[in-house]
């Protein structure tokens, strides 16, 4: 066992000066500061020294080292590190060694880390760790899973006894960011109630987020845990419909954290959008993880590039479709979406048109039968801002019995008031507070970041629960 770890750690160590350059980290330490892991957890997840250590003693790594398995996937570093280091890819192959070697104690400590310290456990053992993508067996996952969080948990609850504050504290939406929000400061003391326009809570968890990747009896028994602990949720209410943000402050509730996050599905605004057979990904994705039926054929193209249009490609594939071909304007390097996800789509048989925009829909009728793609010349101008061109004298025509249109979300802004800043399509906060332009208004999570990762989500709502707390405290000195 001892000799073929060591014989594997030195093939690894080849590779690894191939892969992603490793040897240009300039330590700046940008990685560390941008991780949402790194700050809720800042004394066991570092991922600059966490790259050191990989130089530095790799046996030790693969052998114990619990950090290897709490990267949660969501790509910041990569977005700020100057040299673009792809840290989760770089940490995969360790990680698929120690599993491959049976090194699991690092596996195991990560576990019992993550059910203390992170919020929404279960739920981020699936969509940000990815254990699996390191082949570990989905049965030891959930071993350690009942070991380490749901056995935790119950202890936890019996041995807890809640202080209790005056103030209620108002969340709108249920989603990983409302639900961190109301978990702290339930936890802290406070009567929390959060409200939320669909008849389930969990937001893109519950709605988008496909079973195959997040079974939703994962966020079922996430939920009964916070409610258990008194988080109150209250369903089929819409604010700004049902209730304004002034009406929850005029009910009595001193704070009001906004994740509301990113439910529209952005359009094409192109010729033909509106036939029957064309869908948007969000309400797509809400149809099939309803279990209601969704009527796309046998043959479908999906448009979009990012990890939905992945996601909307293999949910099609499972819906019954016989061929799905996916669509986007990115060459194969550029595509939003992360390699893991796009060699799963491959694996599955999703065939890939990359460089290419749809022109315009063709139709039979009032239902549509075809798209007509032109051949996208480039994606980003000199300045790397998103601006598209196109070489109109390259086309080509793909038959279809149904599309889906999976290039962005947006938020509803509408229903927050005038008072709330906002721009470009998202709520203005203070990055440390996250508090908005009206008094004791805070909000974070997608509505703020725009699309992006659960775990950005947590970070946001512990950061909100932080600061809602101090800013009652100060309130209330003040008025003493
Ligand atoms: C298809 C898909 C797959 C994804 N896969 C992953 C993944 O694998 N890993 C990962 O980390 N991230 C993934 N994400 C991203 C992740 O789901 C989001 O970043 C995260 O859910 C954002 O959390 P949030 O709390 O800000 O908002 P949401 O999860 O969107 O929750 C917002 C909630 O607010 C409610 N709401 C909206 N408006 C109102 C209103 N006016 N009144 C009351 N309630 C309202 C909504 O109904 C919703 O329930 C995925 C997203 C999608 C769409």
């Amino acid at each position: 066992m001892e000799s073929k770890a060591v014989e594997s750690s030195k093939e690894l160590q080849e590779q690894r000066l191939d892969m992603e350059k490793l040897k240009y980290c300039f330590e700046c330490g940008i990685c560390t500061a941008s991780c949402p892991i790194m700050e809720i957890i800042p004394n066991h997840y570092n991922p600059r020294i966490l790259l050191e250590q990989i130089i530095l003693d790799l046996d030790k790594v693969l052998k114990e080292e619990e950090a290897l398995w709490l990267c949660a996937w969501c790509y910041r570093c990569q977005r700020k590190c100057p040299q673009g280091l792809k840290l989760p890819e770089i940490f995969l192959p360790i990680e698929k060694i120690a599993a491959e070697q049976g090194y699991l104690q690092g596996f195991e400590r990560a576990y019992k880390r993550i059910g203390r310290e992170i919020p929404l456990p279960i739920v981020c053992s699936w969509v940000c760790f990815h254990p699996e993508r390191a082949q570990i067996k989905e049965t030891t996952i959930n071993k350690v899973i009942k070991r380490y969080i749901t056995d935790y948990r119950s202890k936890q609850k019996a041995s807890t006894k809640l202080k209790s504050h005056e103030e209620k504290i108002a969340i709108i939406g249920s989603g990983p960011a409302g639900l961190t929000a109301a978990y702290e400061l339930t936890r802290k003391g406070y009567p929390t109630t959060v409200f939320e326009s669909f008849p389930e809570a969990g937001g893109m968890l519950r709605k988008c987020i496909p079973d195959f990747r997040l079974p939703k009896d994962t966020v079922d028994a996430e939920i009964e845990y916070l409610k258990s602990l008194g988080v109150k949720i209250k369903n089929n209410i819409t604010i700004g419909k049902d209730i304004t943000i002034k009406d929850l402050f005029h009910r009595g509730y001193k704070a009001v954290f906004i994740a509301i996050g990113t439910q529209e599905s952005r359009k094409l605004g192109i010729e033909g959008e509106n036939l029957k057979g064309i869908f948007h990904a969000v309400e797509f994705l809400t149809q099939a993880n309803l279990g209601k039926e969704v009527k796309i054929g046998d043959k479908v193209v999906v448009i979009g590039g990012g990890g939905v249009a992945i996601d909307v490609a293999m949910t099609a594939l499972r819906l019954g479709a016989k061929e799905v071909q996916l669509v986007c304007l990115e060459s194969r390097e550029e595509m939003p979406s992360h390699e893991p996800e796009i060699q799963e789509a491959l694996d599955e048989g999703i065939i890939f048109n990359v460089s290419w925009g749809p022109k315009r829909f063709l139709r039979s009728g009032d239902k549509v039968v075809g798209v007509e793609l032109i051949r996208c010349a480039s994606v980003f101008d000199e300045d790397g801002g998103f601006n598209p061109s196109f070489d109109e004298t390259v086309t080509k025509t793909i038959e279809t019995d149904s599309v889906i249109v999976a290039i962005g979300q947006a938020s509803g802004l509408s229903a927050l008031g005038e008072e709330i800043e906002t721009f470009r399509g998202r709520v203005i906060v203070d990055p440390m507070t996250m508090e908005t332009s009206m008094p004791g208004v805070f909000a974070g999570g997608d509505v703020v970041l725009g699309p992006a990762t659960v775990a950005e989500a947590i970070i946001c709502g512990k950061r909100a629960a932080t600061s809602i707390e101090d800013y009652l405290k100060a309130k209330k000195s003040s008025r003493s």
